[in-house]
């Protein structure tokens, strides 16, 4: 079975028809390993695929967060991040480059939390922030002028 095989199966089995698009636009984002914004995912796309509207980047992503295959995050006001990873984890979010790296859910465990007052707590993702210890000593792979900016 191809991954494409792999992944029109995956689709079918969530009720979702598989189309060229979607099927382009799920592969990616499903074998990323990571946590790209749909602009990511467009981009990525229609490298292979230069009709795929950003619509329907959308109403897939939409419809695969629906269908729990895909996780949606929102890091401070940036646009939302799909998660590949639907299982229980934590993230770090790198303050150098914004990337986000999972962390295992047993990497992590809170020891006390004061519930709000009304609240019954039925899960909880906690987010790291850090950077990379050997930040700054990598030569930097961009020509010059193209600085990496605070923020
Ligand atoms: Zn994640």
């Amino acid at each position: 079975m191809t991954d494409r095989d792999r992944i029109a199966a995956l689709l079918r089995a969530h009720d979702i028809q598989p189309s060229a698009q979607r099927l382009a636009i799920a592969a990616f984002v499903l074998g990323s390993g990571d946590h790209p914004t749909a602009e990511q995912v467009h981009r990525a796309v229609t490298a292979t695929l230069p009709m795929v509207s950003r619509a329907t980047v959308y109403n897939t992503l939409k419809l695969l967060v629906e269908r729990g295959l895909l996780d949606q995050h929102r890091v401070d006001d940036g646009p939302a991040l799909y998660d590949p990873n639907v299982h229980h984890h934590h993230h770090l979010i790198d303050e150098d480059t914004g990337h986000v790296v999972d962390i295992p859910a047993d990497a992590i465990e809170v020891t006390r939390f004061d519930e709000p007052a009304g609240y019954e707590v039925l899960s909880y993702t906690v987010t790291v922030r850090g950077r990379r210890r050997d930040a700054g000593t990598e030569t930097p792979r961009s020509a010059a002028g193209d600085d990496v900016r605070d923020g």
